[in-house]
Parts: structure tokens; sequence; C-alpha cells
């Protein structure tokens, strides 16, 4: 980046992103005991998976089966592509253009070619979703990654090479022999185990939420490498703002906690033990039960405001 000058909000995400100089690694040690406090708390509901029936939880679920556990167990088996999620497809796979592609390219051209590895992709079915997309539609989609992208390149110092970024990073931790599966992946990353920053780039804007997802993302990184990452962030490209926060034993004791909780609330939903409850917000926007929920539509006419 020698020579390049940052504009204002570049230098912002730079700064906010910069390793700080009192920084400290920490120790396989930390790894070990956050394990053992893990593996001892989730004991009782791995009993009742199996490597061939696990409990496989990502970020999605977690955040489903505490916001709503209605809505968890009506979306549990099923995903269809939206708008909003294949934008987020394209908009990931232009920002990996944009990080390797060798020329310069304009946020359009990384669109359409982004577009292009999607439609030709055998990996899912975001192709067939776009093709039946009408003509219109596409150049909205289109339209919409293209905004997202050039807000990104205003936003996002250049990344060098020797940072280390990836985009669409898988993780995976087997525990109890593969009858728990934690998940993630992460938008993007950058630097080294031990001092690895996890980012999420959002379209919308950011919420508490956000930052328990990665949560879930540095406790699945410090069991995986042994080492914490040193940061994790939120970019919200829609107001062009990041928000930070250290990992420390602190959120990774949180990360344990929600995670133990939503493993057993998934466990009992799982083995039917109890109806579940139902909790209003923002989910109730896409939720498939919101036409015959008196909670979601009391929320949804602006009677109740619990906007998680
Ligand atoms: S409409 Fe809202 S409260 Fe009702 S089940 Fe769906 S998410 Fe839950």
């Amino acid at each position: 980046m020698a020579g390049e000058t940052l504009n204002p909000i570049q230098q912002m995400v730079l700064d906010a992103l910069a390793k700080r100089a009192d920084f400290v690694p920490t120790t396989p040690e930390l790894a070990d005991e956050i394990e053992a406090h893990l593996v001892d708390a989730l004991e009782p509901v791995a009993r009742n998976y199996s490597p061939t029936n696990a409990l496989f939880i990502t970020k999605h679920k977690l955040g489903s089966v505490h916001s709503c556990e209605a809505h968890h167990v009506a979306t549990r088996d099923t995903f269809a592509w939206s708008v909003p999620s294949v934008r987020g497809t394209v908009l990931h796979k232009a920002i990996e253009l944009l990080l390797n592609v060798r020329s310069s390219r304009s946020p359009g051209d990384l669109v359409d070619d982004a577009l292009d590895r999607i439609v030709e992709s055998e990996r899912g079915t975001a192709s067939d979703f776009i093709a039946s997309l009408s003509p219109a539609e596409q150049a909205e989609l289109r339209a919409g990654v293209v905004d997202l992208v050039t807000k990104y390149e205003d936003s996002f110092p250049p990344l060098k090479p020797e940072w280390r970024p990836v985009v669409e990073s898988p993780a995976k931790v087997n525990l109890f022999g593969g009858a728990v599966v934690l998940s993630t992946r992460s938008d993007l990353t950058i630097g080294h185990p031990g001092s690895k920053v996890i980012i999420d780039m959002k379209s919308g804007r950011v919420t508490q939420s956000h930052r328990e997802d990665l949560r879930f993302y540095s406790l699945v990184e410090t069991l995986k490498s042994r080492q914490a990452p040193r940061l994790t962030a939120t970019f919200s490209l829609e107001s062009q703002r990041i928000d930070t926060e250290a990992v420390g034993l602190s959120t990774l004791r949180a990360a344990v906690h929600r995670l133990v909780e939503g493993a057993q609330l998934i466990d009992e939903l799982d083995r039917q033990a109890r109806s579940p409850s139902r909790r209003a917000g923002v989910q109730c926007r896409w939720c498939p039960l919101a036409a015959s929920c008196d909670e979601g539509r009391a929320h949804l006419n602006g009677e109740t405001d619990n906007d998680y």
C-alpha cells in the first residue's frame, strides 16, 4: 500500500483493525481450558446424537433458536434462496475476485464476473434461483451488488497479500467423535493463527446479535487453531462503519455459555421434549408462521417493540 493515500473511511477501518502494541496472543492452554469446559457442559446433550445423526451447529441455527423457537423449528430443515441471500453470495464472490484478480476491475465488471461464476457453478442452487429471476429482477440484483462492492472498495483499505486475506473461509470442529459439529464460514479473515481478524460484512445495519455471531466464530477458531483470534469486526456496508471487539477470555466464555444454552434448546426441540416458545422480533418479517401467529402479527402490526 506504499504510496497509496487512504480516504478517511479506509483509514478509520485500517486503524480499527490494527494490532495494538500491547497485544499478547493467547496460549494453547486457554484453548484446552475452553474445550474442557465446553465438552463437560455439552456432554448430556451429545448423548442424544451420534456421528451419523450429528448435532450440527452454525451461527444461523444458534441465532434462530435464541430468537424464536417456533421459527427455528419451522425453518430448521429448509433453505430457500431469496434476493437478500443471493445478493450476499454474489457480493462475497465479487470481493473474492477483487482480492485475487491481478488486474484492476471496476465494481460492475467484478459483479458480472461473480454472476457468471455462480451461474456456471454446479455447487448449489443459487444459479437456478438467479435464472428464475426476471430480467428486471436480475438487473436490480446486479445494481444492488455493484452498490455494495463500490461501498466495500470505498471503505476498505487495499488488503496486502502478506496480510493473508481469505474470503468465505470455512472452519469446522468435531466434538464427541463427530456427534456434535461446530461449523462456520467467515466472510473475510486476515492474519495468521493467534493474531487473526475475523470480519463479517453486512449489507444492513450492525446489531448486537452480530457480535454474538462473531463470538461463536472466535470460539470455533480457538478450538480449531488452539489460539484465539485477535479481533472480530462487523462492517456495515450500508453505513460504512466498523464495529470491532477484542477477543479474550470474557468473550470466549460468553460464546461458550450461548453455545451450550443454544445446544440444549435445539436438543429439547429436536426430541420434541416440549412445545417451542414464541418470541416476536425481526425474524417475524420472513417467518413462514407469521400469517397464523398472534405474537408475530402483533409485532408486525407495530403493537410490540421487541425488535431484537
Ligand atoms: S411470526 Fe414471529 S413470533 Fe411467530 S413464530 Fe414466527 S418468528 Fe416466532
